[in-house]
């Protein structure tokens, strides 16, 4: 199955080859300088008066003369060319059915790219630019023509003489046509608004490439393909019937060659560049380089030289064309074997503008009677971009809904992980408040008792101290101290000592919080309370109470009576003093009741 698409590939040969042995089929209807249309059905179908006509070599003969004879004659077969220098005149009888009496008629005159003049009978029915003998007294003309005529007998001769001068070849080169004149005037307008609706499509074409150049960040292969888009509608329209002149009728002969010739050899390598971009990794851009300096000297030779002289080099710019197709096959032919995406298609698209090409060639050097096809070569081309273009933006499309489907999935696990992390912070933060609630605790506890440290009990000091001033509270500072703390480290242990000063710390707090007092851990042995608005002497009853349950305390392991406490107090009836000395006067309470034999509570007495 993969391979059988191979076989439109041979379908389009054959269907060139088909056509092109039509058209050679096409009967010539004159013989000996008549045409014998006795048969033909005038008003169902368009004529083309090839065969053998009369001609005069460099002679301008008008048919009046004809009769008098004696001139230098030759049959030839039309259609016929001759060269740059010559000119003629061509004539033949034509022998109408009898029911073309009497009919309007017309006559088609092709483009023949020189001047021309045209009798039907002894009427001289139009003159196409001036004919003359020299290059001087002719001017060229480049338009087709549909002259209407009738005739009163079946026998009609037409005569038309040609001067060519400006071209490599001129003479009746193409068909000459002739019909009834409904007939005509339906094929002729038929062929106009075919190319007509061509040219519109392609200028859509056109605009369509120009903007995407300008909108799509400046892709040169957009540029590139509008332009080549572009030389394809001035190729039709300068080709063939010259809708050109029906747009602008006085635009002058001599640009509309050039321009015809400039466009012929600007095709193939806007075609190379295009392909270059679109096959960039089997491009060549050397060739295309080369070939485009090639092609910009051979522009200049059309520019800088009159017409007689460049035209003589059709062969030349045939050959850049056959160079241009030879590159653009090869690389399509290299994507193909590398698989790009497109490529067969494009292959496919490429043949058919090739037989095109190779029938313009053949046509324009007079080789078979056909028509010059290349644009429609070319469009076919462009028509299947066009179909490459649109199966792109469906694929876009279809790749755009799959990613955005995914992306929407991807989207909602993003937010499920987003909870699920937010969910995991705000536990953290909260092990981590907890965590500071725990560290600040312990910068203001003692690790060993776990009761306040000295840096809580200075700060309680001062606020305590304040608020009793501000109340006219007593406030009193009590400085206790383990009695010979030392031996009991000696004698049981550092770790006895410290279950001792756990149990003394319990102790403490429990007996000092009947009066509100608040019981730190100011070093080593030695603890604070702070009492406010107590009386002096609830304070030294409280004390001797603590000492008496200090004789009594049972600590396992040591004697019981063998811990005492010394306790010095300072008291300041409306805490009229400062925290430095209420601290100093305690300690010195204390030093005194060390001194006095330790086991006794004294109250600072100045
Ligand atoms: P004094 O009656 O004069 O206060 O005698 P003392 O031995 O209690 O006083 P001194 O200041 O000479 O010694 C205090 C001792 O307290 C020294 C040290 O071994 C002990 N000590 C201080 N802090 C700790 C502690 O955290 N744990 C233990 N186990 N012992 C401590
Ligand atoms: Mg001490
Ligand atoms: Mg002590």
């Amino acid at each position: 199955m993969k391979q059988a698409k191979w076989l439109v590939i041979p379908a389009i040969m054959l269907l060139f080859g088909w056509f092109w042995s039509v058209v050679s089929e096409e009967e010539d209807h004159g013989y000996g300088g008549q045409f014998n249309l006795v048969n033909a059905s005038l008003s169902s179908e368009v004529i083309p008066l090839n065969g053998q006509w009369l001609f005069y070599p460099n002679q301008l003969i008008e048919p009046q003369e004809t009769v008098f004879g004696g001139y230098d004659v030759r049959l030839v077969d039309v259609p016929h060319s001759f060269t740059e220098s010559e000119f003629g005149t061509y004539q033949t009888d034509i022998n109408l059915a009898p029911e073309a009496v009497g009919e309007l008629l017309s006559l088609y005159i092709p483009n023949l790219g020189s001047a021309y003049k045209v009798w039907v009978n002894d009427d001289l029915l139009i003159e196409e630019g001036q004919v003359g003998a020299s290059r001087e007294t002719t001017v060229p003309a480049k338009k087709a023509q549909v002259l209407d005529f009738r005739s009163d007998e079946r026998m009609v001769t037409i005569t038309i003489q040609v001067a060519n001068h400006y071209l490599r070849k001129g003479g009746l080169w193409t068909d000459v046509l002739i019909a009834d004149n409904d007939t005509m005037a339906r094929s002729y307008n038929m062929d106009r608004v075919l190319t007509s609706i061509i040219c519109g499509s392609l200028m859509v074409l056109f605009l369509y490439y120009l903007f995407s150049f300008l909108v799509q960040g400046r892709d040169r292969y957009h540029l590139y393909f509008s332009g080549l888009v572009f030389l394809v509608i001035l190729r039709l329209i300068l080709e063939g019937d010259k809708l050109l002149f029906t747009f602008i009728p006085n635009f002058s002969w001599e640009w509309s060659m050039k321009l015809e010739y400039l466009t012929f050899i600007w095709l193939l390598p806007l075609f190379a560049y295009v392909i270059s971009l679109k096959y960039n990794q089997q491009a060549n851009l050397k060739f295309t380089k080369l070939y485009s300096i090639t092609v910009l000297l051979g522009s200049a030779v059309i520019l800088l030289t009159p017409s007689y002289v460049y035209t003589q080099y059709l062969v030349l710019f045939q050959a850049t064309l056959v160079l241009g197709f030879a590159y653009v096959l090869r690389v399509i032919l290299k994507a193909r074997k590398e698989d790009e995406p497109y490529s067969f298609i494009n292959l496919v698209g490429l043949l058919v503008l090739l037989m095109a090409g190779l029938n313009d060639v053949l046509y324009y050097n007079d080789w078979i009677r056909t028509e010059s096809i290349l644009s429609i070569g070319f469009l076919v081309f462009l028509l299947i971009q066009i179909v490459i273009l649109v199966i792109q933006h469906a694929n876009t499309i279809e790749q755009y809904r799959t990613s955005s489907t995914e992306l929407k999935a991807l989207n909602a696990e993003l937010e499920e992980k987003v909870n699920a992390r937010t969910q995991e912070l705000e536990k953290s933060q909260q092990d981590l408040l907890e965590k500071n609630r725990f560290l600040h605790k312990i910068s203001y506890l003692d690790e060993l008792t776990h009761i306040p440290n000295r840096r809580s009990f200075a700060n309680v000091l001062k606020s305590d101290l304040s608020e009793a001033q501000e109340k006219g509270e007593s406030i009193a500072l009590l400085l206790i101290d383990l009695d010979l703390f030392k031996k009991i480290n000696d004698q049981y242990g550092h770790q006895m000592g410290d279950a001792c000063l756990k149990i003394f710390a319990e102790l403490l707090n429990q007996h000092f919080s009947k009066l509100e007092g608040f019981v730190a851990r100011y070093g080593g042995e030695e603890f604070v309370v702070i009492c406010r608005g107590q009386r002096l002497e609830r304070l030294v009853e409280s004390s001797n109470e603590l000492r008496e349950k200090v004789l009594k305390l049972k600590v396992p392991g040591v004697s019981q009576g063998e811990l005492t406490v010394s306790v010095g107090i300072s008291y300041a009836e409306k805490a009229d003093i400062t925290s430095d000395v209420l601290f100093e006067q305690a300690d010195a309470a204390l030093y005194k009741a060390k001194d006095q034999g330790r086991n006794q509570v004294i109250v600072f007495d100045k």
